[in-house]
């Protein structure tokens, strides 16, 4: 596909705003529906699981409400973490790596909406890291590494 239309680097920048920034809604509007709607099951099977259990079922119920609080605690906290994003994409933050500043890859923040760093400096990261690691091994080192990061 031959584009005859040439962008300036802010129209770009405009578009890769929206791009984001409709990813980023779409996923708050699944997570808030996700999060309400089990509430609302939670509630509804709470309140009709009572009228007829006996204690010993009434407590498999409160594991299962257990879980489910887990569910929407986790999702509340991805919430968050989205609104943070929206919060620094409006500021103009969002999206840049963390080490080198460059943006992140589009496909990149689609999969993985809270990267902080761009392909390259992460996977140098990963690098060095398994060296850390490997060096740790070899030299037998590793307790005391561990003591080292409390
Ligand atoms: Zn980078």
């Amino acid at each position: 596909m031959a584009t005859t239309t040439k962008r300036t680097k802010a129209a770009v920048k405009d578009s890769r705003y929206s791009d984001l920034k409709q990813m980023l809604d779409d996923r708050r509007r699944e997570l808030m529906n996700e999060v309400q709607g089990r509430i609302r099951d939670v509630r509804a099977e709470g309140a009709k699981d009572r009228e007829v259990l006996d204690q010993g079922e009434s407590s498999e119920v409160d594991i299962q409400e257990d879980i489910e609080f887990a569910l929407i605690q986790m999702k509340s906290e991805t919430l968050n973490k989205i609104n943070e994003a929206l919060r620094r994409l409006d500021e103009g933050t969002y999206g840049n790596c963390f080490e080198c500043g460059e943006e992140i890859a589009h496909p990149r923040l689609r999969a993985l909406p809270f990267a902080v760093r761009c392909k390259e400096c992460e996977e140098t990261r990963e690098n060095a890291e398994q060296r850390e690691r490997a060096l740790a091994r070899k030299s037998g080192s590793a307790g005391l590494f561990f003591d080292m990061s409390n």
